[in-house]
């Protein structure tokens, strides 16, 4: 007995199978926009009132290529990939003028120049924050456990905040340079 054909309905469904369907084509660009829109790297899940303020930010829908585009080598692996610079290779170790220390990814207002200290660690470092334009989570990176900080606009990796700062905060925000971009006043 010969097998029977298959209906007309089952042989236009495997044709649009590998057609891309009108839905497809209509929904692709905000697929591919909401995938963007979820940063690449160890900061995917923060949710603190800081970072959510600024969650329709712009610059929250860069792709790691773009920021490649936009970065250093060494700014990209601190800023998107969290690494850490080499202590005393920064030239904003020795920057004391006055004015304030931007956000090398996105140019978010971080620190004021009278809130830094020389700690003696070779990274730039502060005893206070612009606290609402930071958010922070804790990592375990190097086996125990730390606080860090990031830019609360592009999440951009900034350093680490340790409890051994000067007075009046006792804080001390361990910075790497090469995250910062310094705007004299
Ligand atoms: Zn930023």
């Amino acid at each position: 007995m010969p097998l029977k054909p298959p209906p007309p309905l089952d042989r236009i469904k495997s044709m649009i199978r590998f057609a891309p369907s009108r839905r497809m084509v209509l929904f692709a660009p905000a697929a591919l926009a909401a995938a963007c829109a979820a940063p690449a790297g160890p900061n995917r899940t923060v949710t603190d009132a800081a970072t959510a303020r600024f969650a329709d930010s712009d610059w929250r829908t860069l792709t790691d290529e773009q920021w490649r585009a936009r970065l250093s080598p060494a700014a990209f692996a601190v800023l998107r990939e969290e690494d850490t610079e080499r202590p005393f290779t920064s030239p904003l170790n020795d920057e004391h003028r006055p004015g304030t220390f931007v956000c090398a990814g996105c140019e978010l207002a971080l620190f004021r120049s009278e809130w830094k200290f020389d700690s003696g660690t070779g990274w730039p470092s502060f005893y206070d924050v612009i606290a609402d334009h930071i958010g922070t989570k804790t990592d375990y990176l190097i086996g125990y456990p730390r606080t860090e900080y990031h830019c609360a606009r592009c999440l951009g990796h900034q350093g680490h905040v340790f409890p051994d700062g000067p007075a009046p905060t006792g804080l001390r925000y361990c910075n790497n340079g090469v995250a910062l971009q310094f705007i004299a006043a």
